[in-house]
């Protein structure tokens, strides 16, 4: 059987294993190492090079599911986000990113390009004319993020590779939020896919790693800056992440699922402003999600009226944590003005669509009935209070 031929569950459970030749367990070995043979070697190992047995074996398997030959892993998203931007952007060169990015993102872009002599340009909206009026003769870069945090938007990726192909531009996803479950942005050309496997790929909040996927010659070029950076991740990690993302899809297909039914159950709750799912038909770009994504991921947004006392609506959830990160098999909740945007002053939050009332709602696998049995418990607090 040709390996390309493989579907999603089967890639997740037996792509990439490392093979235990010694004994014939059914799962790959841990190899700890730090230290490998140099003589009479194919490979000179290292875990800084990348190339540990078990490194070697799971990048086989992220990059399969990205449908691209290659695959890096790292020791966070960040890790991955900032060597692949890196190794393609020099002094003097220019990248487009999009007008809303993941906190970690926008503050390496903004606190560290300067430095470097890079350029950058964030882009005023999702369109075409918003990201083709930001490119530059020395725009070497366009970085997406789509769905985007915290607002659920989302960019056409199709469009964002023309634009770039036609200037020999390297196009860059964050592909965190969708997953390779939910969005395979190489079947839209796009060039390389960047993952926090903190979050889908780890889902139990337990991992911190970051993942890259695109073909040999730009994982070489990524190689190249990575082995002298050193984000690299212990073998031990890489271990657990493999085991984690062997129920990957059967966790985003149900978190998918949940998120869905959640949407829709908030979006006819009468304390609800708005919901920000781009599997609801109002969402502004849903046909488009439609098109270049094959579900909806299990995260979404709402806002409750800016009167409300949010700190009470979050501390009455019994069983939804209020917690930072997301995509865990458990679900949990953000208030954006209060964590990853509370920095920003009340203006620059408003500009972004983020008010104090929105609360990112990352889904995870319990069941619905138990979830909307929470949120409701949590709503009738806030309506006994302004009762009083
Ligand atoms: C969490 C996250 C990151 C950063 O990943 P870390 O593993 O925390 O370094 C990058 N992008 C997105 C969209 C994220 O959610």
């Amino acid at each position: 059987m040709k390996p390309k031929s493989l579907g999603l569950n089967t890639i997740c459970t037996h792509v990439g294993e490392v093979e235990d030749k010694q004994f014939k367990g059914a799962i790959s070995p841990i190899y700890m190492s730090s230290s490998y043979a140099y003589e009479d070697v194919e490979v000179k190992r290292y875990p800084r090079y990348f190339n540990t047995p078990n490194q070697e074996a799971l990048c086989k398997k992220i990059a399969m599911l990205e449908k691209s030959e290659a695959g890096l892993i790292f020791g966070s998203g960040m890790a991955a986000v900032s060597t692949t931007m890196l190794a393609f952007l020099h002094k003097g060169d220019h990248v487009v990113l999009p007008q809303t990015l993941y906190g970690g993102t926008y503050n390496f872009v903004v606190e560290e390009f300067d430095k470097f002599g890079i350029e950058f340009s964030f882009t005023e909206g999702f369109s075409e004319d918003n990201f083709s009026e930001k490119i530059q003769d020395n725009t070497k870069v366009i970085f997406v993020e789509t769905p985007s945090n915290p607002l659920m938007r989302i960019t056409d990726l199709e469009m964002i590779s023309r634009l770039a192909k036609q200037r020999g531009i390297v196009t860059m996803i964050d592909n965190t939020f969708a997953s390779p479950v939910n969005q395979t942005p190489a079947d839209f050309g796009i060039d390389i896919m960047i993952h926090s496997a903190t979050k889908y790929m780890g889902g139990h909040s337990d991992i911190c790693a970051g993942a890259v996927a695109a073909s040999e010659e730009h994982i070489k070029i990524i190689w190249n800056l990575a082995k002298n950076l050193g984000g690299s991740l212990s073998d031990y990690t890489v271990w657990l992440l493999e085991r984690s993302m062997k129920t990957m899809v059967l966790r985003v297909k149900a978190q998918n699922k949940n998120a869905k039914k959640m949407a829709k159950w908030l979006e006819n709750h009468p304390l609800v402003e708005q919901v920000y799912y781009p599997g609801l038909k109002n969402h502004p770009e849903h046909k488009l999600a439609k098109k270049q994504m094959k579900g909806y991921t299990g995260m979404l947004s709402f806002e409750i009226n800016e009167s409300l006392d949010v700190s009470l609506f979050l501390n009455s959830l019994k069983l939804i944590k209020p917690s930072m990160s997301l995509a865990g098999v458990e679900s949990t909740i953000l208030s954006p003005a209060k964590t990853s945007h509370g920095l920003l002053s009340a203006e620059a939050r408003k500009e972004q669509g983020i008010s104090d009332g929105l609360l990112r709602f990352s889904v995870g696998i319990e069941e619905t009935e138990d979830l909307i049995a929470d949120l409701q418990g949590a709503f009738k607090k806030l309506t006994k209070m302004e009762k009083i």
